[in-house]
């Protein structure tokens, strides 16, 4: 047990979240520094009695936190978005410890946690009233749900959990985040400073094994879960709230295409596609994970990117200039690899790299493979690593509908100087979220979601709030 407070240490104690007091468990388990291979400290191993704990904790919580009014649960929320910038430096060294991605990117992460933990609390869900007559009054409120759980996968956990607490707790419903056991550290850290700005069960977070993220969905105390992480473990999710009919907001993988036009400048363009492809070693679920060039610039597109990915530099997120940090685990690392068997086995065309350096931690070597077919696994798996396809078209309709043929729809992206062309294929794709020129830019007043098998539900925007939210038609006749 210890107390939260000026002594607030980002690298020292890792401790679950309950009812506002920092609590140990028995059994206590570690991650791996993924550079290193090296040990990161103990955290603990949640037990069903602090699921239950938790979850009662949070309940009381709702009491009082959904009554608070709007104003103060923004205060509360801006006071934790100024105490996460105060450590950000602090958080970003302990995310590249946990996660492997270079510290100027990990730094990068806190900032946009703060960045959208204050964007969010700009927003407001008002009462609206959509008639108001002589004889009566029809408002429409939005009412918290009750206590949600966050589940929060390894690639950006500093970043999806704030995406999650600020909008649970501004509505007023109190949260518990669950990490993934790849990467707990920030997020209990995140659960630990939230204390000194949120009463006690209004953000709590608890860390443990396997069992745990089942325990939270079958419970039947949380009213709603939003979950980021993969399509299998998102349908299982679903699942287990069935039965007790809990909301899912489900945020899920992608196989995201960027399309470039042949009216594009090539080493500009080459230059962007590549990195948001390799970004975060591609363990991005909007990445480019499919590249389709337009067929009379092939070449000339295909060796920009080379020349620009051979000199990204693979390495621990530590050293300087380091643009790709290892894998995040080696479940990752050895699923990635299989993408590398796939060459010789299919005979596929590697444009740019396709070995992986033989040292300690779970590197891998940015990789274009050119023209595979389009059944291939790499042109329709998603790797979640630094591998790309690059593939060709010149039909705009058959580029479309190959883009369309996956039953993922995250993300996608049209390139192009021809804004009304490239406009015009954007238009026709399935994805919840597409761009012009652009990859992966997003921003928290807009909703994010996947389309198909890529989600249910969307998150951020005013849309994203009232996802945590019920919606009540209150009708007043103004006379009996
Ligand atoms: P994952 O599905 O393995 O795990 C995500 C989280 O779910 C972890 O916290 C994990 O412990 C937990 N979990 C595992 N089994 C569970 C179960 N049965 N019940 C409840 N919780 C369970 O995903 P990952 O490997 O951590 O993340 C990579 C995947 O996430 C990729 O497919 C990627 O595209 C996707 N992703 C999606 C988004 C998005 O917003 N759409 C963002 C990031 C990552």
């Amino acid at each position: 047990m210890g107390s939260v407070g000026p002594q607030f240490n980002v690298f020292e104690g890792f401790y679950n979240t309950i009812n506002g007091k920092l609590t140990s468990t028995e059994q206590t388990r570690h991650g791996i520094n993924p550079a290193t291979g090296k040990p990161n400290p103990e955290v603990p191993v949640s037990t069903q009695k602090d699921v239950d704990d938790a979850v009662a904790a949070a309940k009381e919580a709702f009491k009082s936190w959904s009554q608070t009014p709007w104003e103060k649960r923004k205060e509360a929320v801006l006071a934790f978005a100024d105490g996460l910038e105060k450590y950000e430096n602090d958080f970003g060294k302990l995310l590249t410890q946990e996660q492997g991605k270079p510290l100027q990117f990990a730094i990068g992460e806190a900032k946009t946690g703060v960045h959208w933990m204050r964007a969010l609390s700009r927003l407001e869900l008002k009462e609206e009233i959509v008639e108001e007559n002589d004889a009566k009054q029809v408002i429409v409120r939005y009412t918290p749900l009750g206590v949600t759980v966050g589940i929060v996968p390894w690639n950006f956990p500093i970043h999806l959990a704030c995406g999650k607490i600020a909008p649970s707790v501004l509505t007023g419903n109190p949260i518990i985040i669950k990490p993934s056991p790849f990467t707990p550290y920030c997020d209990l850290k995140l659960g630990e400073l939230a204390q000194q700005y949120f009463p006690p069960g209004v953000v709590q977070v608890l860390s443990g094994d396997d069992n745990l993220g089942p325990w939270l969905t079958a419970h039947p105390g949380p009213d709603k879960i939003s979950f980021t992480g993969s399509t299998f473990t998102g349908k299982k999710v679903m699942e287990s709230a069935s039965k007790t009919l809990k909301r899912v907001t489900l945020e899920l993988g992608g196989k995201d295409p960027a399309i470039v036009t042949k009216n594009v400048d090539i080493p500009t363009v080459a230059q962007k596609v590549a990195t948001f492809a390799f970004l975060n070693s591609g363990q991005i679920c909007l990445a480019v994970k499919r590249i389709y060039v337009h067929e009379s610039i092939h070449d000339e597109f295909l060796k920009a990117m080379v020349e620009f990915t051979k000199n990204l530099k693979v390495g621990d997120g530590t050293e300087e200039g380091v643009f790709l940090g290892p894998i995040q685990n080696k479940m990752q690392y050895e699923k990635v690899k299989t993408f590398f068997s796939d060459i010789e086995k299919e005979k596929q065309t590697v444009a740019v790299g396709g070995t992986n350096p033989d040292k300690p931690g779970y590197f891998i070597t940015p990789t274009i493979i050119d023209k595979p077919a389009d059944s291939s696994r790499i042109a329709t798996e998603e790797p979640f690593g630094p591998i790309v396809p690059l593939m060709t078209w010149s039909d705009e309709a058959d580029v479309v509908a190959r883009a369309n043929n996956t039953k993922m729809g995250l993300g996608a992206s049209v390139w192009g100087n021809d804004l009304e062309e490239a406009t015009r294929i954007a238009r026709q794709l399935q994805a919840g979220s597409v761009w012009v020129n652009s990859h992966l830019e997003l921003q928290p007043d807009a909703p994010f979601g996947g389309h198909k098998e890529s989600g249910i539900g969307f998150e951020w925007g005013l849309g994203g709030l009232r996802s945590f939210c019920n919606a009540q038609s209150l009708y007043i006749k103004k006379t009996p």
